[in-house]
């Protein structure tokens, strides 16, 4: 086994036993792997591993490893920002969106989701940690933003997604998650389904903390350069 597979089957491990001690039912935390700056070669590896959902952050980096796998059963998820020039591209060729961070970016890529696809799975991008990221919405915009967001046709609206800032205590960690998992609870009309919460960092609070969707990437294919 390469190191990439070795790396897989230890992630998904863990994932799985700290699920069992968040006391999370089995399967409720998927795993994605996030491929930026990574080549296809690496990506093929970890598929040939079973891995299917990869997360990317630069879009015209993503179509050329598209491209170049594109025999593969991949659901492709856009997680980077979204400038308005690459909303069309971003549409046509990812299944998921983590990173809706406005109304009009929103707009945007229903109006652009081509009609032969089903609609786009979107996760609203919250800016949790206030000043600590720029991007994202305030917790207090959530449910205006998420009402109207629900109501595009070629739009699913699925969850949010969080980066908090990076803390080493793990009580810190949690605290961030905690307080969006209660403000979506909330919204409990609109059927939200998806915490993209967590990264290589900080995985065991985001699990503990309602994540359904980790984003790993450094732990998966080593560090980025
Ligand atoms: C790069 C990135 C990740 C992966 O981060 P790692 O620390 O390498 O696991 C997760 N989420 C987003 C939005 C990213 O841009």
């Amino acid at each position: 086994m390469n190191t990439i597979s070795q790396r897989l089957q230890h992630i998904l491990t863990d994932i799985n036993a700290i699920q069992r001690n968040a006391q999370r039912p089995p399967n409720s935390v998927l795993l994605l792997a996030v491929s930026k700056t990574k080549p296809a070669s690496d990506i093929a590896i970890a598929y040939q591993a079973g891995q299917r959902h990869f997360g990317e952050s630069y879009c015209q980096e993503a179509l050329k490893k598209q491209r170049q796998l594109g025999a593969f059963d991949i659901t492709w998820h856009f997680i980077g920002p979204i400038q308005s020039n690459k909303t069309r591209d971003i549409a046509a060729h990812f299944q998921w969106v983590h990173s809706v961070g406005s109304l009009k970016i929103a707009r945007r890529l229903s109006e652009q989701r081509p009609s032969h696809l089903p609609p786009l799975n979107i996760c609203l991008q919250v800016n949790i940690s206030d000043e600590a990221t720029k991007s994202g919405i305030a917790l207090a915009d959530l449910p205006e933003l998420c009402q109207a967001i629900a109501t595009l046709p070629r739009l699913k609206l699925r969850g949010v997604m969080a980066i908090p800032l990076p803390q080493n205590d793990f009580e810190l960690q949690r605290q961030p998650y905690q307080r969006l998992y209660q403000a979506v609870a909330k919204l409990n009309n609109l059927c939200l389904d998806t915490f993209s919460f967590g990264m290589s960092g900080d995985l065991k609070a985001a699990i503990f903390e309602g994540a359904t969707l980790v984003r790993i990437g450094t732990a998966l294919f080593g560090s980025r350069s």
